[in-house]
């Protein structure tokens, strides 16, 4: 379960809302009960249910499991697309590790504006599922432009482009990364040329087939993550 506020030893929580309905409801926690817990900063830890109510509970944190998981230093920047797919690679984004997703703002997009409360609630629950003691932090919507204005030197920047480019798995080398996607209509030529004009941008190609924008990004992100996402 995932708890917005730091986490320690002997803490008592207050479980209420769709987290109290998941417990009482679902998991049909009683009093003594075990519920793991974690906070995206300090870790995974064990809970006790100290009391329940009708529509709330609370649980006394009791000793910590694990330390917040080491996250891979990979961004993914990505064209918001509508709203079904964007919330699935939030989700996907979550349970493969991410460590920060970038929305970025593009000329071809179908869609300008991004819920990021909507999306964190899709990274939690997969968190959640999955077993993760970390979250994707959601960084603000960017311009194209402005991504590029301010780009690390030190960062890969795979660009996936559909027109060609060198494909991922012999791109990847150690370090921090990124990975560049376009929204339904693809980037536009100018786009395109800003963003190979970026010293650390490195044009990579996931196949020879045109790939929904967010096939795009998974498939990218799981290249990347098997071959160095340790
Ligand atoms: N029109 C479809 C849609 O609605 O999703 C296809 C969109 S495709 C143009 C969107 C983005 O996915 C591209 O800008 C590119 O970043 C990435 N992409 C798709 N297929 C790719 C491929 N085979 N290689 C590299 N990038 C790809």
């Amino acid at each position: 379960l995932f708890i917005d506020q730091p986490l320690a030893d002997g803490m008592e929580l207050r479980i209420e809302g769709g987290q109290a309905h998941y417990l009482l409801s679902v998991m049909r926690m009683k009093a003594g009960g075990a519920v793991k817990l974690f906070d995206d900063r300090t870790g995974e830890w064990l809970g006790e249910v100290a009391q329940t109510g009708k529509r709330d509970l609370i649980v006394r944190i009791a000793a910590r499991l694990r330390d917040r998981e080491a996250v891979p230093d990979l961004w993914l920047c990505v064209a918001p697309i509508k709203r079904g797919r964007i919330d699935w690679v939030a989700e996907k984004a979550s349970e493969l590790g991410v460590a920060r997703l970038v929305p970025v703002a593009t000329r071809r997009a179908v869609v300008d504006k991004l819920n990021a409360e909507r999306l964190r609630a899709h990274m939690i629950e997969a968190a959640e599922q999955c077993e993760r003691t970390a979250l994707p932090e959601i960084a603000d919507m960017v311009s194209l432009d402005a991504l590029l204005r301010d780009w690390p030197a030190e960062r890969a920047l795979f660009f996936a482009d559909e027109e060609g480019g060198t494909p991922l798995a012999q791109a990847i080398r150690p370090g921090p990364a990124a990975i560049l996607i376009g929204p339904e209509g693809g980037f536009d030529p100018a786009e395109r040329e800003a963003i190979r004009a970026v010293s650390a941008a490195v044009p990579i190609s996931l196949g020879p087939r045109i790939l929904r924008a967010e096939t795009a990004a998974i498939a990218a992100v799981s290249v990347w993550m098997a071959a160095a996402g340790d």
